[in-house]
């Protein structure tokens, strides 16, 4: 995407660019798309070299109108689909493209690694993501859990004790600020992808499931080593998060899509040539594999795609029946049957799939219409104990009345992958709400889901240390969100602070809100106690002296101290649902909840929305019963640097 030279002095095609972008880099024989575009009056042409050896485009595209399925208007695209390289090195692209008034040259560099070697392979991958988990949440979900002494904390969590940890950067294609599609991405397949993408690089295309491929570690291992790939999330599972390692689209929010290609692109018939290799899908997002007639579905055409094209099944090896079609009646969940899935869709079901000596061959569960619920609101109803303030167990609400925690998603996940296939393993356990509860400015729920989480990366743990010594596990996140932190602890009582006078029509600056006195910063913060229940949680996350946090990036909100009763009605959620959540008084925004008690907070990032993303790195810790493969973790790095390490581990070229 650099040196743009344009021949002759007439007028010549806008906006041209070859992809991958300058400075890509991929695994030897890692697969990508090349693409020469631009922006003019056709007819247009295109040439292509790599490293001055003339190369044939796999298709050419020219457009005239909005209808063209493969270019934007106005702009012609030229691709070579599933390109790979076996050289290591610098490589160079170099390419023209002409419209009917002139020609462009353009440019690019991308280099070729190789993380073979000759030490011995991992045969595991697991990637424990935290989503939007930066070191507060790490804290304080500590402090939470173990409490702290005299200046020590009384324990660590999970994560804390892994070997070695180092830090992360989080910059996406276009941004110093990610979002969790090119987050995952980048460590998922060694590339940067512009925010609100994944697996692809960005083109002006009008279908985003068309979009220049880059080939995943799940492929890539799947491919060229038989492994299986695993995807377990709290969240919806079109979500970004584990989207980003199986999905390619240009648009992270089309979820009709992207379930269809979980399916049609898992090589279901285990031919190896293609695909994923996807064998567990443990989360939420009930309502993509309903056909749009059914209560709860949300499949719709505008969400799905129409046949890929002829050269993108081509350069991947996709066999016809991964071709896609636009289908929102589409019985999705059958033909997950039919491919040999066994469905679950609540705790129980789970349990009951897993309590015989042979697990599943491949496990579908699906335990909400959207999002599942957060750790807080699970346990309420587990305990059988109402949050403070609240009439009804949201998990009844949200439909999802039985859903299993993470770390019990997880140990199911490792049971069916390691039974099943001897050539191993790549899976990826998303903690979803930690971001999600974040965006909300809700601290009890991202933290108690932090405590979630790090069970889940015990799990992963157990399973690297004792049943399998050929495992690397990485605890990491992909961005940090909110600008969370720990600001101190309430200096009264939860019955006081619920006690206090209306804040709301507090304003005047020279006065000061009830709620900004009951903060106790540095002394005044003490050392807070939650007490733990049998099931490791702390009994209730609104216990006088409780931890108070702040929002560096974050929207307007009323802060009470005191815990939300319900959460927001969920942004993934079927129609049908939302409608029912909103009729029932589940607030829509942090903005709407607590009018007048809470004192008014101005939003520093945004005004009456979620508070967002912030560009800090992110710690990362690593596991292996090999030590060395872990070390690779230690100090400052890349993001796109976390996939070649992964990649190295397995190779042996750590
Ligand atoms: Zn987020």
């Amino acid at each position: 995407m650099i040196l743009a030279l344009t021949n002759g002095a007439q007028a010549a095609p806008t906006s041209v660019s070859v992809l991958p972008a300058n400075g890509a880099r991929f695994l030897s024989g890692q697969r990508f798309d090349l693409r020469v575009e631009g922006k003019g009056t056709g007819p247009f042409a295109a040439t292509l070299a790599i490293d001055g050896l003339e190369t044939a485009f796999s298709s050419g595209a020219q457009n005239t109108s909005t209808t063209d399925d493969i270019s934007s208007a106005g702009f012609g695209g030229f691709n070579l689909r599933g390109y790979s390289n076996l050289r290591p090195g610098v490589h160079t692209i170099t390419a023209s493209f002409s419209d009917s008034t002139g020609t462009v040259d353009v440019s690019s560099k991308f280099e070729i690694l190789s993380a073979k070697g000759s030490r011995d392979p991992m045969r595991n991958v697991i990637i424990l993501l935290g989503d939007g988990m930066g070191t507060a949440h790490r804290t304080a979900a500590r402090l939470v859990r173990y409490g702290a002494t005299l200046g020590d904390p009384n324990g660590f969590l999970e994560m804390d004790g892994f070997p070695a940890t180092g830090m992360v950067t989080t910059h996406s294609l276009n941004s110093i600020i990610t979002d969790s599609a090119p987050g995952m991405a980048g460590y998922s397949t060694g590339s940067h992808a512009q925010n609100g993408q994944e697996g692809v690089y960005p083109a002006n295309v009008i279908n985003p499931f068309f979009y220049p491929r880059v080939e995943y570690m799940s492929e890539y291992l799947h491919r060229t080593q038989g492994k299986s790939l695993g995807l377990v999330s709290t969240a919806d599972l079109e979500d970004a998060t584990p989207a980003a390692n199986a999905v390619h689209t240009g648009n992270r929010n089309n979820g009709t899509g992207i379930f269809d290609q979980y399916l049609d692109e898992s090589d279901a018939e285990g031919s190896g040539e293609y695909g994923t290799g996807l064998k567990v899908l443990l989360g939420g997002g009930r309502r993509w594999v309903l056909p749009s007639t059914e209560f709860g579905s949300s499949r719709a055409a505008a969400s799905d795609y129409a046949a890929l094209p002829a050269d993108l099944l081509d350069g991947w090896n996709l066999p016809g029946d991964a071709a896609g079609g636009s289908d929102p009646e589409r019985d999705l969940l059958g033909d997950f049957g039919d491919a040999g899935f066994s469905y679950v869709d609540s705790k129980s079901a789970l349990d009951a799939a897993l309590s015989g000596r042979r697990p599943p061959d491949k496990l579908l569960g699906l335990f909400a219409y959207g999002n599942m619920n957060v750790a807080l609101d699970k346990l309420a109803k587990r305990r059988n104990v109402l949050l403070s303030g609240a009439t009804t167990f949201a998990v009844d609400d949200y439909h999802a009345p039985d859903q299993p925690m993470l770390d019990e998603m997880t140990r199911a996940a490792l049971k069916v992958l390691s039974h099943h296939n001897d050539n191993g393993f790549v899976l990826m356990v998303e903690g979803a709400h930690i971001d999600k509860q974040s965006h909300a400015m809700d601290a009890e729920r991202a933290v108690d889901d932090t405590i979630e989480f790090d069970k889940a990366v015990g799990v992963a743990r157990d399973f690297a240390e004792h049943s399998d010594r050929e495992t690397i596990v990485i605890v990491l996140a992909d961005h940090e969100c909110s600008g969370f932190s720990i600001i101190g602890a309430l200096n009264t009582s939860v019955a006081a602070a619920a006690a206090l006078p209306p804040d709301g029509a507090v304003t005047d600056p020279a006065t000061q809100p009830a709620r900004q006195k009951a903060v106790g910063t540095y002394d005044a913060a003490g050392f807070p106690h939650y007490n733990i229940l049998p099931d490791g949680y702390p009994e209730s996350m609104n216990i006088d002296g409780k931890l108070l946090f702040g929002y560096g990036a974050s929207g307007d909100r009323y802060e009470t101290w005191l815990q939300r009763p319900r959460p927001l009605v969920d942004s993934l959620l079927p129609t049908a649902i939302r409608t029912e959540l909103s009729a029932a008084g589940f607030p829509g925004q942090p903005f709407h909840r607590s009018q007048p008690d809470g004192f008014f907070l101005r939003g520093q990032a945004v005004g009456q929305d979620q508070a967002v993303h912030t560009a800090s790195d992110i710690p990362i810790s690593a596991y292996s019963a090999r030590a060395a493969v872990a070390r690779q973790f230690v100090g400052v790095q890349r993001n796109t640097d976390v996939f070649v390490k992964l990649m190295r581990a397995v190779l042996g070229g750590y």
